[in-house]
């Protein structure tokens, strides 16, 4: 993959460009090693549920802050709008909305939001219980032999 990108020159977005958010995320994939997490079929999880898109919160951005966004690599404006997810990164809102409506969980961090998947929400669940059962495991253990 790596070719790819640097074929394709990667650098910030000029003034008025626009994003190309399926470069962007395939960038993201690239970069923080999901590419081969994900494998040739599997799915990205799906997006982050309209409701929890709606209250993230929008922050100002201060004119001391030199804080680049890391969907497109532009510094923030005053002004600007940007989103700050549950796990403080921050975003323009134009960057990380279409981001979280193919999946929901933050581009650096992999901090989840909820989705409105049932499915992969039991699946969530089932994968917390099953860290949680491994924590008591590990507890046990601990008190048994300690
Ligand atoms: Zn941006
Ligand atoms: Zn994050």
């Amino acid at each position: 993959m790596s070719d790819y990108f640097e074929e394709m020159g990667w650098t910030p977005l000029d003034d008025g460009e626009a994003p190309n958010h399926l470069i962007q995320m395939a960038r993201f994939l690239r970069d923080y090693g999901m590419w081969e997490l994900l494998g040739e079929d599997a799915k990205l999880p799906p997006p982050a549920s309209k409701n929890a898109v709606e209250t993230l919160p929008e922050i100002k951005i201060e004119p001391s802050e030199t804080k680049q966004c890391p969907v497109c690599l532009k510094e923030f404006e005053v002004n600007d709008k940007a989103k700050s997810m549950p796990c403080h990164h921050v975003f323009h809102q134009e960057c990380i909305l279409p981001w979280l409506e193919k999946t929901n969980s933050c581009p650096l961090c992999r901090y989840e939001l909820p989705t409105d998947d049932e499915e992969y929400e039991m699946y969530r669940k089932e994968k917390k219980r099953a860290v949680e059962r491994e924590k008591d495991l590990e507890y046990l253990h601990n008190s048994m032999f300690t």
